[in-house]
């Protein structure tokens, strides 16, 4: 593992701001995806096995990468943990994830907590460029309560809660909207769904929430979602693109309105038909992590699709950048007794208590009516209803008296492609 002298030089170099020819930051680059695809090839068994035969010598930068398969997102999960994984890691030291990404199959996610450290220093470098300062109260408004990060320490979640407080939207609003104003907080940070219904609640109260900044991820930002956030908080709100498997991916240009990418972090491809697309074309997102060698990624298809941008940025940044990233679009599920809560409030936590993460493919949420939800959901053994039959009702438990929960078995294949699949919504309301 790295020792505590590679893990501050890590760190201290993501809080670099990216600079200078774009020759030599592509440089930097190629010279982490060398080391990245060594180890991998060396240490974990999954890639060995895949990369058999290959001329691993012959990856020297991005433009080499075609040379390996992609992985996608269904064979690292049929993989077991132990081949994913590096040898000689303890699976007991690392902090442990759980994410169902834009396509809905959820995938566990291990890191290394030097590894979590690094990667979210390029998370406080990317704030930062955005007009976040040293001494800011910053305040992550969150969906949950880290039940997807169970294992995680005691010591190290006072840790994090210490570097970002949060503030739950699991309490009626108007508490969660009392509770972020009494934080006074200076920059705000969460999913544009929860933003906007924090923004219009404090509208609708006449008193803007007064934070200099707001940053919003993990979904896609309208721009009808943008001025609702920028009204309601009366600050600027920026956007990072960022995904629990690496963290950051890319961070909004404040001078362009592009994003640009963290080349120091990922190698960020977007392949259509096997080819990589040019400016201004859509393509999915394929991603290399440089710094995770826990559990690496390497040529991972995460499931979104995203437009090339120019590179470098024009605004004199040498990083490549994405025009947009066509995401996850969630709705907040508006229930019977009036209550409403968002995806990530119930449909992960219900996953995790299921028991059945490691069966379930594929899954979709569609509320049909206030009183009625439909689970579509496609397991790896086509004969497993009882992984549906949990997760169903760990569902209806979470969502309360009254809701009942449809659990229809699909095949795989009768998902959407992705950029047409969404992964959960609301028929209610439609017209
Ligand atoms: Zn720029």
């Amino acid at each position: 593992m790295a020792s505590v002298g590679a893990l501050a030089l890590g760190a201290a170099g993501a809080m670099r701001s990216p600079r200078g020819e774009r020759a030599r930051w592509l440089a930097r680059q190629s010279s982490r995806l060398r080391a990245i695809v060594a180890h991998a090839a060396a240490r974990v068994p999954l890639y060995r096995r895949r990369w058999a035969g290959v001329d691993l010598a012959a990856v020297r930068a991005a433009a080499d990468l075609a040379r390996l398969p992609v992985i996608t997102r269904r064979e690292l999960r049929l993989a077991p943990m132990r081949e994913r994984l590096a040898r000689g890691v303890r699976e007991g030291a690392l902090v442990h994830w759980l994410t169902s990404g834009s396509s809905g199959e959820p995938l566990q996610i291990r890191r290394g907590v030097g590894e979590d450290i690094v990667l979210s220093a390029f998370m406080w470098r990317a704030w930062r460029s955005l007009g976040a300062r040293a001494g800011d109260r910053r305040v992550f408004v969150t969906t949950q309560q880290f039940p997807q990060t169970r294992r995680i320490s005691a010591a190290t979640r006072r840790f994090k809660q210490l570097l970002m407080p949060t503030v739950s939207v699991n309490q009626p609003p108007e508490r969660a909207l009392g509770e972020l104003r009494s934080r006074r907080p200076d920059v705000v940070l969460s999913y544009p769904s929860v933003l906007t219904r924090l923004a219009a609640l404090a509208l609708a109260e006449g008193r803007p929430i007064g934070a200099r900044l707001v940053v919003s991820g993990g979904e896609v930002l309208s721009p009808a979602a943008r001025g609702t956030i920028a009204a309601g908080f009366g600050g600027p709100v920026r956007d990072v693109y960022a995904t629990h498997e690496l963290l950051l991916l890319a961070w909004e240009c404040p001078a362009t309105g592009l994003l640009h990418v963290c080349d120091d972090a990922v190698v960020l491809e977007l392949i259509d038909d096997g080819r990589p697309v040019a400016e201004g074309e859509e393509g999915d997102v394929v991603v290399t992590g440089l710094h995770s060698r826990v559990m690496p990624f390497v040529r991972y298809a995460i499931g979104d699709r995203a437009v090339r941008g120019p590179a470098p940025c024009p605004c004199g940044c040498p990083c490549s950048t994405l025009a947009r990233v066509a995401g996850r679009r969630l709705d907040y599920y508006t229930l019977p007794d009036g209550r409403a809560v968002h995806h990530y409030q119930v449909v992960l936590p219900a996953i995790w208590a299921s028991g059945a993460r490691d069966q379930i493919d594929r899954y979709q949420v569609i509320q049909e009516r206030p009183d009625l939800f439909v689970l579509r959901l496609a397991t790896f053994d086509p004969d497993d209803r009882r992984s549906g039959v949990r997760f169903g009702e760990e569902l209806r438990r979470l969502l309360g008296a009254g809701v009942e929960v449809r659990v229809d078995q699909v095949a795989t294949g009768d998902f959407a492609p992705a950029g047409k699949f969404r992964l959960g919504f609301s028929r209610v309301g439609e017209s």
